[in-house]
């Protein structure tokens, strides 16, 4: 009787016989629920890693266009779209040379998760910064 008690004792301690009260189940509910939410949230992509770039609020226009398409100086050709924000980093330094924007800075901008070269930052003074995104390295969803 006493072998028994103390079993049941010992199984309550280490939480063995309370699994459905156990305060672990909520939380681990809630977890998986919040990343579905973030996996099912429609944005702008990585086309790399999947990882999540900007929501669809942050596209803009400049010259009344969202998709611009340039060549630079070595004859690479590039499709880019605009957006106000992105999960980017920038890569480098600064330059104005053959920017495609007039008196714009660029900065080569990179997938913070992968480091996969997705567009550039361009910047002005007194003026808001975009990114310009390569449109084949990103995913819309
Ligand atoms: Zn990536």
């Amino acid at each position: 009787m006493l072998l028994r008690w103390m079993i049941k004792l010992f199984m309550r301690h280490v939480g063995l016989a309370f699994d459905k009260d156990s305060p672990w189940q909520p939380e681990k509910q809630n977890q998986s629920e919040s990343d579905t939410a973030l996996e099912e949230q429609p944005g702008i992509f990585c086309a790399h890693c999947q990882s999540w770039l900007a929501s669809h609020t942050e596209s803009i226009e400049m010259s009344g266009a969202h998709r611009h398409h340039f060549t630079n100086p070595a004859g690479l050709s590039f499709e880019i779209a605009l957006y106000r924000q992105a999960a980017c980093q920038q890569y480098g330094g600064k330059s104005i040379e053959h920017t495609w924007f007039p008196g714009y800075h660029w900065q080569v901008a990179i997938c913070a998760q992968c480091h996969q070269h997705l567009g550039w930052l361009f910047q002005r003074a007194h003026s808001p910064a975009f990114y310009g995104l390569i449109t084949d390295r990103i995913v819309e969803k």
